[in-house]
């Protein structure tokens, strides 16, 4: 498992650069059928091209889903080169999520290596753009969730003790622009509309969107505005991060937003955007497909556990579909998206047992 995870961490594959993403995907393709899957790339234009593998066998599919792409550039391997230490293996992209790609491949390695075929039919699907947002993978994906008796993320798991992850947070943005009216702010002063003064006084409203015990947050993380210090500012944006617990609560925030209104009646206001990712609600579904693993995992010998995240993932808009989806099935490590990002070693086996434990034990 590790001298496979070094071959795909070494095949650097950053978001947008289709010609490594397509790399990495033509290995991956070669590995799966190696396995007896059947290989559709779903062919891009921009973003790297899809892989989807399917394995045929009794009953519907179960989905495995992952992506190929990271958020390191080419040519971060120099400065973070694949290497274990400590029964730790590092290396960009490694734990988010390379690691979960090679515990899907032995999982079904392993249901093969024991019965010849597969107890079911598997559909692993691979996505390129996940790290920016999954626009055209999403419909891919969603199509694939709705065939399918469950779906399982391949995405890190939940801190140390590798928790799966059973509610994750909606997810999106708001760009909101205010146009104020410039004047020299010593000569004219009464004359001109402060852009910047605006958006500061709609930030304060903003800010009580946030309700934390509804699981809303808001945060304006980046604020620009104004030219000179000594010109009343004609204009100024803001882009506030915005995550919600409940499906519900994406037409609540929206609205919310949407009343948004100036406070001085000269400058004007412009809102784009929204939630883009639905939150991964803990549902029935989703509680009693996590009871299982739990279950299953007991039998290898190892108690698990699991956690609500903030951050969002492809398993969102399955979810959301109302496919039971589980998520964090992938490495359990640490430091995704950081230099030190890294998987532990000795995890690998047996969270591939427990994948190809939950391909045999789904009902359906
Ligand atoms: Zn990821």
């Amino acid at each position: 498992m590790v001298t496979c995870l070094r071959e795909l961490v070494e095949l650097e594959s950053p978001s947008g650069n289709k010609p490594a993403l397509d790399r990495l995907g033509r290995q991956l393709a070669t590995a799966f059928e190696t396995l007896g899957g059947r290989i559709t790339f779903h062919k891009q234009e921009s973003a790297g091209d899809h892989l989807q593998v399917d394995f045929s066998g009794p009953g519907k599919p179960v989905l495995m889903l992952g992506h190929m792409d990271t958020v390191w550039d080419i040519g971060t391997l120099a400065a973070m080169p694949f290497r274990v230490a400590k029964g730790r293996a590092y290396g960009p992209g490694i734990f988010d999520m390379k690691a979960g790609i090679v515990q899907a491949i032995y999982a079904i390695r392993a249901l093969r290596e024991q019965d010849g075929n597969l107890p079911r039919a598997v559909t692993v699907m691979l996505v390129t753009d996940e790290e920016v947002g999954s626009n055209s993978s999403r419909p891919i994906t969603e199509a694939l969730a709705k065939k399918s008796a469950a779906v399982l993320v391949l995405e890190p798991a939940s801190g140390p003790k590798g928790a799966l992850k059973t509610a994750r947070k909606g997810v999106g943005g708001y760009h909101l622009r205010v146009e104020g009216q410039e004047a020299h702010s010593g000569l004219d002063p009464g004359k001109g509309a402060s852009a910047v003064l605006e958006l500061a006084r709609q930030l304060l409203v903003i800010e009580k969107f946030g309700d934390r015990k509804r699981g809303i947050t808001v945060n304006p993380g980046i604020i620009h505005g104004g030219t000179r210090s000594n010109v009343v500012a004609g204009e100024s944006t803001a882009e506030i991060d915005a995550r919600v617990s409940k499906l519900k609560d994406i037409p609540y925030l929206g609205k919310k937003f949407h009343s948004l209104k100036p406070f001085d009646k000269r400058c004007k206001l412009e809102l784009s955007g929204g939630i883009s990712r639905p939150p991964l609600e803990r549902t029935k579904g989703v509680v009693t497909l996590f009871e299982l693993a739990q279950r299953l995992a007991r039998e290898l010998g190892w108690e698990l556990e699991e956690a609500a995240v903030g951050g969002g993932s492809d398993g969102n808009f399955t979810a959301a579909l109302g496919i039971p989806t589980l998520d964090g099935l992938g490495a359990v490590g640490d430091g995704a998206h950081a230099r030190n990002e890294s998987v532990v070693v000795a995890e690998l086996p047996r969270r591939g047992a427990l994948l190809a434990r939950l391909v045999e034990a789904i009902p359906g």
